[in-house]
């Protein structure tokens, strides 16, 4: 076989392997059964019983706080499993479109699906998103 000229491996550009998938979605379902096995993530909206916390007025400011935390970590659990679980059916029902930028359609980089197998977005889509006033600190020049 030829060897490319980039050198060894596939080049950034290069559309993800049979092979390269199922490395990806073993790293998915890992993740997925990490975020599983640490308990908490629950679809049920509340399941502190609110009967405990009753007539105790002293005690319901600190247990709506405890429940904000609460409540806003297992947001973030359940959105990246939920990221995952897309990801996932991605690789199972259209595979050529999994590790494709949702938004201009390009490749994102393989660096970046290791870190986020669930990247839906490009690096350039994903700042452009995060900072969507873009022209203040970035000029579109600088991505030429
Ligand atoms: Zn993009």
């Amino acid at each position: 076989m030829a060897r490319r000229a980039g050198g060894p491996g596939p080049a950034e550009d290069d559309e993800l392997s049979e092979s390269e998938r199922q490395r990806f979605r073993a790293l998915l379902e890992r993740l997925r059964d990490e975020l599983v096995e640490t308990g908490d993530v629950t679809l049920e909206p509340n399941r502190v019983d609110a009967a405990d916390v009753g007539g105790d007025e002293d005690a319901q400011p600190l247990n709506e706080m405890s429940q904000a935390i609460a409540s806003s970590r297992n947001r973030a659990r359940t959105g990246s499993l939920h990221l995952i679980e897309a990801a996932l059916r991605k690789l199972r029902e259209s595979p050529e479109d999994y590790g494709l930028c949702e938004v201009c359609d390009e490749l994102i980089r393989r660096r970046r699906l290791e870190l986020l197998p669930y990247a839906r977005l490009c690096v350039r889509c994903k700042s452009k998103r995060e900072d969507p006033r873009g022209g203040a600190r970035k000029k579109l020049t600088d991505f030429v």
